[in-house]
């Protein structure tokens, strides 16, 4: 079984279709793949049945706020029809869409118009700071996304909004509502030290939270064994993803991160008593 747990379709800030990550899916020889976009799970509704030998399990990953932090929660194995993670999942999107005017407010008050109108032609649903991004490189306003983000996007950014993120303890209790597994997205990539990030797993934990991705694209082995130990410890169960986006960019493909060690194979996700597609 070749698994990759965490990707983008063009419904968020993927580059690409469903189809097309399938396609990749089976040319990278994973059998069994979740598109995680960003509060939505169009993917899934429309390609529920994968492609012949492709599995498509349905997931989401999450925005929401855990003492001030942004932290993002991977749900897998989820009912997408559950009415409480619907509820809270139009909620977050009804936020982005708020967020992307203000941002639009704010790019227009300098000169620039058009950005709600290039987010309403683009076909994906969760709106997004990396459209924007794009947005400003196509109007040739930023050199690079990069750049986009360290001046206009980011917090001190020209035309930065706020977000409205959910808490942790709602995200995961709307996963947990929909029969599906609460997965802490990334955990190595919070700016956060390791006491920090410990505390995050208790009350991640308390909130009904159930696995760590423990190896994802581009993982220092150090950080890969750190979490391990922490899964392990906690009692958690260990996922992993490439968190793909685009393949013309540098970004790594889909199916590609480090494999789990032996203890964490141990206690993979799929072998929790939840795991279905
Ligand atoms: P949002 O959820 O609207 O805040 O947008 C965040 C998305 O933008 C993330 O999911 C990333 O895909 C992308 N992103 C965030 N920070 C950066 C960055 N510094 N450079 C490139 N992409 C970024
Ligand atoms: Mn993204
Ligand atoms: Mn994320
Ligand atoms: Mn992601």
């Amino acid at each position: 079984m070749n698994l990759d747990l965490h990707c983008h379709s063009y419904y968020s800030d993927g580059k690409h279709s469903p189809e097309f990550l399938l396609q990749l899916a089976r040319e990278n020889q994973i059998s069994h793949l979740a598109i995680t976009d960003h509060d939505c799970c169009l993917a899934f509704e429309l390609h529920r049945d994968g492609i012949n030998d492709i599995k498509l399990i349905a997931g989401v990953e999450i925005s929401c706020s855990w003492e001030g932090r942004e932290i993002h929660i991977v749900g897998l194995c989820i009912d997408v029809t559950n009415p409480e993670l619907c509820h809270l999942l139009s909620s977050q999107l009804q936020h982005r869409r708020l967020r992307m005017q203000e941002m639009d407010s704010h790019l227009q008050a300098r000169g620039t118009g058009g950005l709600w109108q290039y987010l309403e032609d683009l076909p994906c649903i969760a709106y997004t700071r990396s459209h924007a991004a794009d947005f400003l490189v196509l109007q040739n306003i930023c050199k690079t996304r990069q750049k986009a983000f360290k001046s206009y996007l980011g917090r001190k950014g020209y035309i930065y909004a706020e977000p409205s993120w959910c808490t942790m303890d709602a995200a995961v209790q709307a996963i947990v509502a929909a029969g599906g597994i609460a997965v802490l997205a990334h955990p190595g990539r919070y700016p956060f030290t390791a006491r920090k990030l410990e505390t995050l797993i208790d009350a991640f934990v308390v909130s009904g939270g159930e696995a760590l991705e423990t190896s994802y694209s581009n993982i220092q082995p150090e950080v890969k064994k750190l979490l391990t130990e922490l899964a392990i410890s906690k009692k958690l169960y260990c996922s992993v993803g490439s968190d793909f986006h685009d393949a013309s960019a540098s970004w790594t493909t889909l199916g590609r991160f480090p494999q789990l060690d032996a203890t964490a194979k141990k206690n993979a996700i799929w072998s929790h008593p939840k795991w279905h597609f």
